[in-house]
């Protein structure tokens, strides 16, 4: 998600540029998975200390729900804000001194919101935190009782089963790995 803003920096403050995007995020974050593409406006503004970049977007992910631990659908809203800061002046290509840079501290640090040498100001890894932030906390799946959640009752009667097993035999049940943890709690708090 790259934009050439050469022309933007050329423009005088105030000038802007608005794309409409719709684009694949796979590839953005190993530990991502898009169930959909990423929609939404994507405004940049010419400022006096480079470009801001501000959007709304709408994407569906796959989250695990807190509950029963199977995928769900997560929507996410992703909104951002963001100050970008060329590296170079744009009419003569001389690289910028940090001490040139007019806006925030905090902005001229951070490494994705560099506009880089070829004029490319790149909102990916600003999208990549955004997304992140906008996951839900405890994500849910469609039941709102649990009782009637198939996969919760499921892993509950997996539960019984692993429990009656440990009481009777000291062989290791084969169980789903991801209770494994817990199990072993449970196991010290009885002895
Ligand atoms: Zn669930």
């Amino acid at each position: 998600m790259q934009f050439n803003v050469a022309q933007l920096l050329k423009e005088p403050i105030g000038a802007t540029r608005t794309y409409s995007l719709d684009e694949s995020l796979a590839g953005l974050d190993t530990d991502l998975i898009p169930l959909s593409t990423l929609t939404g406006t994507l405004h940049l503004l010419r400022t006096h200390s480079g470009v801001l970049a501000s959007g709304r977007f709408d994407v569906t992910v796959q989250a695990d729900c807190g509950r029963c631990l199977e995928p769900v659908p997560a929507q996410i809203e992703v909104t951002f804000e963001e100050s970008f800061r060329p590296l170079t002046e744009v009419t003569t290509g001389r690289f910028l001194l940090p001490d040139e840079f007019e806006g925030e501290e905090e902005d001229l640090e951070d490494f994705a919101l560099i506009i880089n040498d070829h004029h490319i100001l790149d909102i990916s890894e600003i999208l990549r935190q955004s997304i992140w932030l906008g996951m839900p906390m405890i994500p849910r799946c469609v039941y709102a009782d649990p009782e009637n959640c198939p996969n919760f009752v499921e892993r509950l009667n997996e539960m019984a089963e692993v429990h009656a097993d440990l009481k009777g035999s000291d062989d290791q049940p084969a169980i789903d790995p991801r209770w494994a943890a817990l199990l072993v709690l449970q196991k010290n708090d009885e002895d």
